[in-house]
């Protein structure tokens, strides 16, 4: 629903998502392989609060990551409303100075200014928590007038609009085809208390959802468009936070699938013991789930238990990735290093672990303490927060030395993303993985766009990867391996992911990106050298 107060005065509302810092997780490099792809996915979050305005407000809605706001759009805004997490940090104070030099009054939401409002000082309005009351209070004080301030107002949410509420996200104020996948949240919160994570105090402990009907309202919505992305991303802190929930929702999406004529795949994120719900996991297979993100961390059970994520060792390891890619699904992992328990021995165990888990995708950082965290609240305890700008890849002062924990992270990568050993983990998914999934009608994906959109890619797959690259000797015999079983999308699929893992971490090997993902060491540094962001 959107908000329904009364309201007197029109406000043109102009909402600017912030660019992200290229990483292992968005593709980036790969956007110049497909036809007219410029981003990863569409922000669930502002184009939520965009639904919600109120109905007689205009709304502009720009994504930095296609283009930059341009002068006319701060000209044409009376209110710019922004949106992000902290490794867009730099690049949201980047957009206040836009917006203030253009004499607009600036509102600031989300992840980010939920967990560290102190970092946004330069922002008019902070709003702190999701959408509920303090929206509807910020909304009638924008009605009110649209003057800065005379210093920053803060509306905090204390009620918290329940998702079943949530209005249908403002997919009509973007264009999907610039997107490499949609996105789609079906709840919020997460019932465990890792560490290092911010969700429990963000989004809670007792996850809250939306209705089967909502989520394939939206679905509806994103098919409506001239071009859908054939992947879509349930963004969800953990898609079986709620076990019962996803348990039901799945028929529905099953049956929506059905209807349609298997239009869409989809992903997700999930704790491991996923592995344990095999009636889960045949409900995904069905409704063509092709990939999970798992916050593995790290393989060592004694560190999970130190940072309180004991859940991924409730079956060994190994054989729940196996479970896991039994039923199509491929794993992506996410993985700490600069842990108090790492060791000397931590750099071959994590190596013996991609070798073994055969995961070819692994987001491989240092470990960052957030705010509204555990770690972070343990380490400021023991004076290891570093909070002043020393030009480290970290905020946290490491047990080991920091040189040794950065040098690990380049040997780390280096190992994991050297192209023979990483098509070799893609050619053992096509066997144990890919041969798994289940081969559905093919009726809802026979569109002229996505046949055009798999042509320009094949065609650049072929010529930059398998003519132009120094990797494509292994590439063409991982290629040649898919296609002897009938695998032409995971031909494309593995060249896809492979070239921008490889283009990505021989930049941060050449030390143009970074070792944490939070890290604003480069990200400054790019956003200084973004000329056309400063001026426009
Ligand atoms: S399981 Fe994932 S989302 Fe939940 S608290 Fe742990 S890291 Fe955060």
């Amino acid at each position: 629903m959107r908000c329904s107060l009364s309201i007197s005065s029109e406000r043109r509302v102009l909402c600017v998502f912030p660019a992200y810092t290229p990483s292992f997780g968005t593709f980036a490099h790969a956007f110049r392989l497909m036809y007219r792809v410029r981003a990863f996915m569409p922000p669930q979050g502002l184009l939520l609060i965009a639904a919600y305005l109120p109905a007689s407000w205009p709304v502009r809605f720009i994504d930095e990551n296609i283009a930059p706001a341009k002068a006319a759009d701060f000209a044409w805004a009376d209110i710019v409303m922004v949106s992000g997490m902290h490794i867009q940090a730099p690049q949201i104070n980047d957009i206040a100075a836009r917006a203030r030099a253009k004499g607009k009054v600036t509102v600031l939401g989300g992840a980010s200014v939920s967990g560290a409002p102190e970092l946004y000082p330069q922002y008019d309005y902070l709003h702190i928590g999701e959408i509920g009351d303090a929206t509807d209070r910020l909304i009638a004080c924008l009605d009110d007038s649209v003057a800065a301030p005379a210093a920053q107002r803060r509306f905090e949410t204390n009620e918290r609009l329940p998702l079943s509420d949530f209005p249908l996200p403002a997919y009509d104020l973007i264009r999907l085809n610039r997107y490499l996948i949609g996105s789609l949240q079906f709840s919020s919160g997460c019932p465990y208390r890792c560490e290092f994570c911010d969700i429990p105090a963000l989004y809670g402990r007792q996850p809250r959802l939306k209705t089967p009907e909502q989520i394939t309202a939206e679905l509806d919505a994103m098919l409506a468009q001239s071009f859908c992305p054939p992947v879509v991303y349930f963004v969800d802190d953990n898609f079986i936070g709620n076990r019962k929930a996803a348990r039901e929702m799945l028929p529905h999406l099953i049956a929506w699938q059905r209807k349609h004529g298997y239009p869409l795949q989809f992903a997700c994120e999930a704790t491991l013991n996923l592995a344990k719900q095999t009636e889960i996991l045949a409900l995904m297979r069905e409704a063509q789930f092709l990939t999970v993100f798992v916050g593995i961390e790290t393989p060592d059970a004694e560190a999970l238990k130190a940072m309180r994520k004991e859940h991924n060792a409730s079956l060994p390891m190994l054989e729940a990735i196996n479970t896991l890619n039994s039923y199509g699904l491929e794993v992506t992992s996410g993985i700490i290093l600069g842990l108090d328990t790492d060791t000397a021995d931590s750099e071959s165990r994590l190596k013996a672990f991609i070798d073994l888990s055969q995961i070819p995708i692994l987001t491989i950082n240092l470990l960052q303490a957030l705010p509204r965290t555990p770690l972070w609240d343990r380490l400021q305890r023991d004076g290891r927060l570093i909070t002043d700008d020393a030009g480290l890849e970290s905020n946290v002062r490491f047990l080991r030395p920091y040189d040794e924990v950065v040098a690990t992270w380049r040997r780390c990568i280096a190992y994991a993303y050297d192209p023979e050993r990483l098509f070799a983990r893609f050619t053992h998914q096509v066997d144990a993985t890919f041969a798994n999934r289940m081969v559905g009608p093919v009726r809802g994906k026979l569109t002229i766009a996505n046949l055009r959109n798999a042509l320009v890619l094949a065609f650049n797959i072929a010529f930059r990867v398998g003519i132009l690259a120094d990797y494509r000797r292994p590439f063409w015999r991982a290629a040649r391996h898919a296609l002897r079983r009938g695998q032409i999308d995971a031909v494309l699929g593995i060249g896809f992911a492979a070239y921008h893992l490889i283009e990505f971490s021989r930049e941060a090997l050449r030390g143009d990106q970074n070792a944490s993902f939070y890290s604003t060491l480069k990200r400054e540094r790019k956003l200084e050298s973004q000329p056309l962001r400063k001026s426009a």
